[in-house]
């Protein structure tokens, strides 16, 4: 049993959290909203009265915030920075999904400080956090990657090591990236068919089983009623929102800047769910960008 201090108890934190707890490790959670604070309690994990007080003994240290700047305030920046109090032995886990020059930044002060600090974004949204079957990605040495991997499969099902610091935000840039152009296209062929007389599932039993094939058409078919229990078929509620969609193609476009990688398909994606997103849908799932290809 570890001692893990849990910081951002949000959408993924905290179900990811209450895992740990059923685990059987001893959590100290804290979120600036206390509501939040109180459900994952309310499981079993410790309040905290602040980021400083959770930290304080804990042999672990995940943090699941909204973007880069959150992350890099709470470490190094902010009033009372954790890199001022945590303990040198700890291994800190940032599993928000963010820039991955502010991971890489914030890894090069943690090991000037003599402090271990990695990268490991998730993938498998809402539902993959609640039945602890998310993906993580991690960047990290060896050494980090083998002592964060058990209390990582507490949450998640696949732990990859991406390779060194920073290189789980690429990767996990990289895999949105293909997901946005993924489901564009499938939208896209899905109403080029419908729009010429085809059925939506009948076109999509066949593109399944042709080379057109893709996960969006396997798991998360974005035509309404073609597949049960997906958010297509829940007017589009629930599922990963068109916000963060947007969000994680801002990261790859960064990404695709400051390498001077081509990505002509994902600057289409990107300017798609932009235009979604600006016609008030940034709170839909990001398989709603169907609507955009739909006549009116
Ligand atoms: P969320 O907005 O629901 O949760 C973020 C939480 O962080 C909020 O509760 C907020 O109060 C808290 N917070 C912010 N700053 C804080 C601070 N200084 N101290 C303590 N708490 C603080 O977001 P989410 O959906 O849980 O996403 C979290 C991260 O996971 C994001 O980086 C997102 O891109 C990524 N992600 C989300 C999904 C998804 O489907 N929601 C899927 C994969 C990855």
């Amino acid at each position: 049993m570890a001692t893990i201090a849990f910081i951002g108890l949000g959408h993924m934190g905290g179900p990811m959290a209450i895992n740990l707890v059923k685990a059987g490790h001893k959590v100290h959670a804290f979120d600036l909203v206390d509501e939040l604070v109180q459900q994952v309690v309310a499981e079993g994990a410790h309040p905290a009265a602040d980021a400083v007080d959770a930290v304080t003994d804990a042999e672990f240290v995940i943090s699941m915030l909204p973007a880069g700047k959150h992350v890099e305030a709470l470490y190094v920046t902010g009033d009372r920075p954790l890199f001022d109090v945590v303990k040198k032995s700890a291994l800190i886990i940032d599993s928000s999904t963010i820039d991955a020059a502010t991971a890489q930044r914030v890894t090069a002060i943690a090991a000037e400080r003599g402090l271990n600090f990695i990268d490991a974004p998730v993938s498998g949204g809402v539902g993959g956090a609640i039945a602890g079957m998310l993906a993580f990605m991690v960047g990290a040495d060896d050494a980090q990657f083998a002592q964060a991997k058990p209390i990582l499969e507490c949450m998640g099902r696949n732990i990859l090591h991406a390779g060194g610091h920073g290189a789980g935000q690429i990767a996990k840039a990289c895999n949105n990236l293909l997901l946005g152009v993924l489901m564009t296209g499938t939208c896209e062929a899905l109403n080029l068919g419908v729009k010429n007389g085809l059925a939506p599932a009948v076109l999509s039993e066949i593109m399944k089983k042709s080379s057109g094939n893709n996960w969006a058409l396997q798991l998360y078919n974005p035509y309404p009623g073609v597949m049960e229990h997906v958010p297509a078929s829940k007017e589009y509620q629930g599922g990963f929102m068109v916000d963060l969609m947007f969000k994680d193609l801002g990261l790859a476009m960064e990404l695709s800047q400051q390498s001077a990688s081509p990505v002509p398909m994902g600057s289409a994606a990107r300017a798609l769910f932009s235009l979604h997103k600006a016609k008030g849908n940034g709170t839909l799932d990001f398989s709603s960008v169907m609507r955009l290809y739909q006549d009116q």
